[in-house]
């Protein structure tokens, strides 16, 4: 295996001497799921590297700024197999894989004992499914505050680990490529330092972080107007993943799974302070959301992120106001951690107040007979326990809806909020890259944001972003290790 500059020259001989050793596997990204998977992989006596897009010694990924709750569908990771696929079958309604959905079932338990085997410090914030929050936990602050936060620490933690083990995170190492050889994947292109470089390996792992960050791509699978979409993650995501895959036989799944993400404030495309928290999902989930003509266009019932989803699918994304009276102000809007009420006007966000419905119409440009009667239907349907038989149904099953009857009534005008696209590349319980025949491509393995089949379905359901990089990034390496040597074989594969 040798690491090959197409043009010679600028490397410096230190990271040259690096591209010119032999890997058995490289990891594309150096978020959880890469992480995990370098790391594994040394443990389990392959040589493994990591090319990293980001140049920074503090690169940019989702990883780093997450909440560092590891989960799975909001509750305990490590709670029994049974309970986990329960929840996986509810929330992404029977969409989720079986064997992807049975690998966080077995292994996202073992993910987090592995976490702290590798340095990784958890604690109990109080909420469901709050259980593992890495530590220390990020202050309960709006805007971006991530630096020094548990999932930091651990990523300067994991980048340790691997290069005490022999590894490397190569920074600046965009990959552009897989290379193939008789169908097997046997090494990538990278871009460093305005050179390409071939790179040899055993076996690779996509682990780039989805594809938020590429306007086609969210064209492609989330929305007609990407611009209109709050990127409320670290912009990394720039589907060179999936690209790559699609390019040697892969293929998307989750056509209908959209993306993890929130209600947010229209001014956060212009306010700092309104992104990534705080978001108002709690009040538009026991309320209503309307577009300006005074219309509902959506289920509240199923959630913030399903909300936000058809909000992107719109052709305005941006077209959503959020309505609420006093009560769910006081109530629904004061839960969850950093509740718009009182966080939201706090951090600069604007709530339209008025003491009748025809008015907050008129200050927040929502066409007023509409809105009238959308209200009046609204309240009329929950009051008798008939939302679902609405034009536009309002399902009560997963949150309660609330008739709009107690002045004042407040309006945000709001926009959807992408955290990480939720469909990607199709794999299997081993993070093995899969065919449009559903067979696995030799050597090619995906894990993390990156891919589908877990998290979505007809309904948005989030899973859990942290719990599936982890799980499928220890399970690819798992199984790179068992499928390149024999005497690995058997130890991985009990490990699994
Ligand atoms: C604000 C926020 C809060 C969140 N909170 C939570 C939470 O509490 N719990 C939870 O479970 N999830 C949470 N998530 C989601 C979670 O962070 C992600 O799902 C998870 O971190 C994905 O890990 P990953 O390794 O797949 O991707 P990432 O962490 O994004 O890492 C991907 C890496 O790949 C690199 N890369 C991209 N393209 C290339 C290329 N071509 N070549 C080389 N490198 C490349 C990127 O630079 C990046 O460093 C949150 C996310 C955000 C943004």
């Amino acid at each position: 295996m040798s690491a090959t500059p197409s043009a010679s020259a600028a490397a410096t001989p230190p990271m040259h001497a690096i591209l010119a050793q032999p890997w058995d596997l490289i990891c594309i990204g150096g978020g959880m799921a890469g992480l995990c998977a370098s790391n594994r992989a040394w443990q389990l006596g392959l040589r493994a590297l990591i090319l990293e897009a980001g140049v920074e010694d503090i690169y940019a990924c989702n990883t780093r700024r997450s909440g560092g709750a590891i989960h799975c569908c909001m509750a305990d990771i490590t709670d029994p197999e049974e309970k986990i696929l329960e929840r996986i079958e509810r929330d992404t309604a029977g969409a989720a894989r079986p064997d992807l959905a049975l690998a966080i079932a077995r292994d996202g338990r073992r993910a987090v004992q592995w976490l702290r085997a590798e340095g990784a410090q958890f604690i109990r914030v109080g909420l469901t499914g709050q259980n593992h929050v890495l530590a220390p936990p990020r202050p309960a602050r709006p805007g971006w505050n991530w630096e020094g936060r548990g999932p930091d620490v651990l990523v300067r933690r994991l980048g340790t680990n691997l290069l005490r083990r022999g590894g490397h995170i190569v920074r600046g190492a965009r990959v552009t490529e897989l290379l193939m050889r008789d169908g097997v994947c046997v090494g990538v292109v990278a871009q460093w330092q305005g050179d390409s470089y071939r790179l040899a390996a055993r076996a690779v792992m996509v682990a780039d972080g989805g594809f938020q960050a590429n306007a086609d791509l969210m064209r492609r699978f989330i929305s007609p107007a990407p611009d209109k979409v709050q990127a409320r993650n670290a912009q990394t995501g720039r589907g060179d993943g999936f690209r790559m895959v699609e390019a040697v036989g892969g293929h998307f799944v989750g056509h209908e799974s959209g993306f993890y993400g929130h209600i947010m404030a229209r001014e956060s495309f212009d306010d700092p302070r309104l992104s990534p928290y705080p978001f108002v999902d709690t009040l538009a989930c026991a309320g209503m959301v309307v577009s300006h003509d005074g219309n509902r266009f959506t289920d509240e019932g199923r959630g913030g992120t399903f909300v936000a989803n058809e909000m992107a699918r719109g052709d305005d994304p941006t077209d959503a106001v959020v309505i609420f009276d006093q009560a769910i102000w006081d109530g629904p809007g004061t839960k969850k951690a950093l509740p718009p009420n009182p966080i939201f006007p706090l951090s600069g966000g604007r709530v339209i107040m008025a003491s009748s419905i025809p008015e907050l119409a008129a200050k927040a440009r929502i066409h007023p007979e509409r809105l009238a009667a959308t209200v009046e239907a609204f309240n009329a349907h929950v009051r008798d326990g008939r939302g679902d038989t609405l034009a536009v149904p309002r399902t009560v099953k997963k949150i309660p809806a609330f008739p709009l009857l107690h002045p004042p009534f407040g309006a945000i005008l709001a926009c959807p909020g992408i955290t990480y696209t939720m469909g990607g590349i199709a794999i299997d319980g081993h993070a093995r890259v899969l065919n449009e025949a559903d067979l696995p491509i030799p050597g090619l393995y995906a894990a993390g944001a990156a891919t589908g089949g877990l998290d979505g379905g007809p309904y948005s359901g989030y899973v859990g972003g942290l719990s599936k990089a982890a799980t499928f990034g220890l399970r690819g390496a798992e199984h790179a290790c068992a499928s390149i040597s024999g005497a690995v074989a058997s130890q991985a594969v009990g490990a699994v």
